[in-house]
């Protein structure tokens, strides 16, 4: 028999939202078999829907509905008619919101048969991802799922209410656009139209928004799509969504109280629980300084601790030259590890490599004191010394990088989260939410020999600064400030440039030759001379902060369709490639390349 029509049966209940309220009524529910057992001559079926699983009870007197129940099969969809009762005495189920009562069935009519699924439809399943991922229906046919993608349409909401009662309007820019830079490479798309033109999509609205302010809109919000062609090495993904907002007649001070405030809301009514507001702030330096990140994770310690004084002096080669060539020596105490055997710190070692570290010293203080191998290099007053500025005991273990700073913040960053980590000293029930402040403007990029923006070239520097842009551009303060909770950046934003003279003024510190800044931004420069006011703004990260939200590891957890590390859809397999004429409408030719990189044929 093939699959029932629904006509004539309105569903008049929701599985999940049944209860002893129902009982006696009639009811029409529908959803997915989610499982049926044969017991005690009857016939179990566990329906799921959006809302959660009802039982339904067939017994042979209804011989017809019994014989179709006997039919059904996992993930079938069906329809069932019938009366709501309360479970007999002992056969409660209290793991179910509805464990008190079951549907017995009248009718059942089978709306569609299913192939058995690729996976388990429920919580918690361990299988690849990738599976998942080409199976994204069934993937999110998952209560978990359901409930993160839920919470998202809550966040949003939430978002747009609270934003429109603080006078916001919601408006859209467009998708088809020209480059908006952030930092990123651009994703291009041909124009039909004109051929050999591209439009970008843009990396943000930054400047439609900034747009918006001159046009006197004063208050902008947009919930919106971005796009940044990145390698995807860390939880990112090519298109992402944010919470961009930009506001007129500000200060730093009204964009991050009016964002704290938004944040709250969110967590409060999306997320369970109230965080408390204002949120500390602390300096990029300070951030830097005491955990080698400007994104720190405030829930746990092990700050690092400065040795480069006494290592500049000090016997151990290593240390001595790091300090020469204007280095840095900095170090983590790890509690309780100074157990750690030459293969664990081999292991630690090799880690502290993969960013950027040429090696890692280490000491386990024991009870006899610092043990290592490099221990003779050292006087008593030095190793007292290392113990003292890192605060360690007895049964510790010290770690420390010697090199230039970046490499020295960014492998004691990386070893501090990950023996947190590894210790259990994170708890995971906390929300620490820091602002990061007071950044450089510009951070001199010493491959291409040019400074370039921390943020982005529109952030305005500190008003006392604007004449070092010219002097000393490296020391130029930024009016920016970004938001981190648990380690994670969920935002960031700044108080722009509005006026023309600065503008051209960061382009040129940046390296953007006056014709290449005015054609590629000439219509913002001129923007600025009919009346631009003073402005500033912020994106939050929505699928990060949803993330967070929902407890979830990764933000493909919280995004319906995303994509994998290498860009692609699994499911739809996307990107794909197109037909010929497609091109040549398009006039642009696919070139491939040869493995060496040079262009083949
Ligand atoms: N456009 C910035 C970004 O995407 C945020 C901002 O400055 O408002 O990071």
């Amino acid at each position: 028999m093939g699959p029932e029509s629904m006509q004539g049966l309105k569903r008049t209940h929701e599985c999940g939202n049944l209860s002893r309220n129902e009982v006696d009524s009639e009811v029409v529910v529908m959803g997915w078999v989610d499982s049926r057992r044969d017991h005690g001559g009857l016939v179990f079926v566990d329906l799921r829907d959006r809302s959660g699983i009802v039982q339904v009870v067939f017994s042979p007197d209804n011989r017809p509905a019994f014989a179709k129940a006997e039919a059904l099969r996992s993930e079938y969809v069906v329809a069932v008619s019938g009366t709501v009762r309360v479970r007999p005495e002992g056969t409660e189920n209290e793991k179910l919101e509805t464990g008190e009562i079951e549907v017995v069935a009248r009718e059942v009519r089978i709306l569609n048969r299913a192939r058995t699924p690729v996976f388990y439809i429920e919580d918690g399943i361990e299988v690849d991802e990738n599976l998942r991922l080409r199976f994204r229906y069934l993937d999110l046919r998952r209560p978990e799922m359901q409930r993160a993608l839920e919470l998202r349409h809550r966040a949003a909401k939430l978002i747009r209410d609270f934003l429109d009662s603080q006078g916001f309007w919601e408006i859209e820019t467009p998708v088809l656009t020209r480059s908006t830079p952030e930092g990123a490479r651009d994703f291009l798309v041909p124009s039909r139209l004109n051929p050999g033109k591209f439009y970008a999509l843009p990396q943000s609205p930054q400047l439609f928004k900034q747009l918006l302010m001159v046009s006197g809109i004063e208050r902008y919000f947009q919930i919106v799509r971005c796009f940044r062609d990145e390698d995807l090495r860390a939880d990112r993904q090519p298109e992402f969504t944010q919470v961009d907002l930009e506001m007129s007649f500000v200060e730093s001070e009204d964009v991050m109280a009016l964002v704290e405030a938004l944040i709250a809301a969110v967590c409060r009514e999306a997320g369970g629980f109230e965080p408390q507001i204002p949120f500390p702030r602390i300096t990029y330096d300070e951030a830097m300084d005491r955990f080698g990140t400007d994104k720190p994770d405030l829930r746990y310690g092990m700050e690092l601790g400065d040795v480069s004084d006494i290592a500049g002096g000090c016997g151990f080669k290593v240390f001595r030259a790091a300090v020469e060539t204007e280095g840095q020596v900095r170090g983590i105490r790890v509690p309780g590890c100074a157990g750690y055997s030459r293969k664990e710190l081999d292991d630690l070692t090799r880690f502290a490599m993969r960013f950027g570290a040429k090696g890692l010293a280490y000491f386990l203080y024991t009870g006899e004191g610092l043990k290592s191998p490099i221990t003779k290099f050292f006087t008593a007053g030095e190793l007292g010394t290392l113990a003292e500025r890192l605060e360690a005991a007895p049964g510790d273990l010290l770690l420390f990088v010697a090199d230039a700073p970046e490499v020295v913040a960014a492998a004691l960053a990386a070893l501090r989260r990950e023996m947190a980590e590894r210790l259990g000293m994170i708890d995971h029930s906390r929300f620490e939410f820091v602002w990061v402040h007071k950044f450089p403007l510009l951070e001199f990029d010493r491959e291409e020999r040019r400074y370039v923006a921390v943020h982005h070239p529109f952030t305005a520097p500190v008003e006392e600064d604007v004449d070092l842009l010219r002097s000393d551009p490296g020391r130029v303060r930024a009016r920016a400030y970004d938001l981190v909770l648990n380690g994670v950046e969920i935002g960031g934003g700044s108080i722009r440039i509005h006026r023309r003279d600065v503008q051209e003024l960061m382009f040129a510190v940046i390296g953007l030759e006056p014709d290449e800044a005015r054609g590629k931004f000439g219509f913002m420069l001129d923007a600025f001379e009919y009346g631009a006011p003073p402005h500033g703004g912020f994106a939050v990260g929505f699928d990060r902060l949803v993330m967070l939200l929902a407890g979830k590891q990764t933000i493909r957890d919280v995004i319906a369709f995303p994509k994998t590390q290498s860009g692609s859809d699994l499911m739809t397999d996307a990107p794909g490639t197109v037909a010929p004429q497609q091109l040549e409408e398009l006039a642009v030719r696919v070139v491939r390349k040869a493995p060496g990189g040079e262009p083949g044929r």
